[in-house]
């Protein structure tokens, strides 16, 4: 039988640094810190829970169809709304969506729904979201949805949606929310009246950009991750429950599934920042990227939190 021998490791040598490699050593590490700076590719995560949540704060919520406040954030709202957090949260749907209202299989039923009426049957489904979620959307019926471009009464619209509520957070479609025109029409109409407001008043805010069920955040972008309480997760699903002219066309049930599959996300997250006490309660999450807007000696800047 052959003897293995242990051999004890080698003691390193302690190695005295003279200056000169002192200099080229931090050189290095300050170029490494700096290349790792300027090439961070994915954004630190900030994640809420419902003790850490935004209190005391003016939100305003801006949703180019009707129902986008709700099934993009109807559980982050419902959590927002609670009483005990003291926010103001108010809701704008930029368009009555009525193109959206599918049509009834029997063609009598279909003449008659006129845009009046699809639109009405929206705005009732919307309310009904609401009640739930703990929100009452205002809406604006912008000009772009019928004209095809952003017009001055648009802007006029938006820009004293702002003025009214002065809010220091703001949810918003993302930029990359380009699948439905509407959204992307959205999206350039409130950062031109967003722009203009804090050009005047110099209130700095902050923006939330949201996911819908055609869009998801890349990683470059999603920087907030919100953790639903049970109870808002289920007045979400609920609330969408309320769409009844929406289940055909958009993947509702897809979205109630999504809170889900984001949580995996958040367990690597968690993982990753060695964070095991929460771990062990997972919960769905809404997704955001958030930045800062502020007024700068030229122009107004939009930064990545
Ligand atoms: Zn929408």
């Amino acid at each position: 039988m052959p003897i293995i021998r242990f051999r004890e490791p080698r003691m390193k040598k302690e190695v005295k640094m003279g200056f000169a490699q002192r200099l080229r050593c931090g050189t290095k590490a300050m170029m490494t810190n700096l290349h790792v700076r300027m090439t961070k590719k994915t954004p630190a995560i900030k994640f809420y829970t419902s003790k850490n949540l935004p209190r005391n704060t003016r939100v305003c919520v801006f949703g180019p169809h009707p129902d986008d406040a709700a099934i993009s954030l109807g559980g982050t709202l419902h959590m927002l709304t609670r009483p005990h957090e003291k926010n103001n949260v108010f809701s704008f749907a930029l368009t009555s969506g009525h193109r959206g209202v599918g049509n009834h299989h029997d063609p009598k039923i279909n003449r008659r729904l006129t845009p009046k009426i699809r639109a009405y049957i929206r705005k009732r489904e919307t309310r009904a979201a609401d009640k739930i979620i703990g929100i009452k959307t205002n809406f604006l019926d912008m000009d772009f949805y019928e004209k095809g471009k952003i017009t001055a009464l648009d802007m006029k619209k938006a820009e004293e949606a702002l003025q009214a509520v002065k809010p220091k957070i703001i949810f918003m479609p993302a930029h990359g929310d380009i699948k439905q025109e509407t959204h992307q029409f959205s999206h350039e109409l409130l950062k031109r009246a967003i722009n203009n407001y804090v050009r005047k008043t110099g209130e700095p805010l902050e923006i939330w950009f949201y996911e819908t069920p055609y869009y998801s955040l890349s990683p470059r972008m999603l920087n907030v991750e919100v953790e639903l309480a049970e109870k808002s997760n289920s007045a979400k699903i609920a609330s969408l429950g309320k769409l009844k002219s929406q289940t055909a066309r958009t993947n509702l049930e897809a979205e109630e599934r999504l809170g889900d599959a984001r949580k995996g996300i958040v367990e690597q997250e968690l993982k990753h920042n060695g964070n095991r006490k929460i771990l062990t309660k997972i919960s769905p999450v809404a997704n955001f990227s958030r930045c800062a807007v502020r007024r700068r000696l030229f122009g107004v800047s939009w930064k990545l939190l």
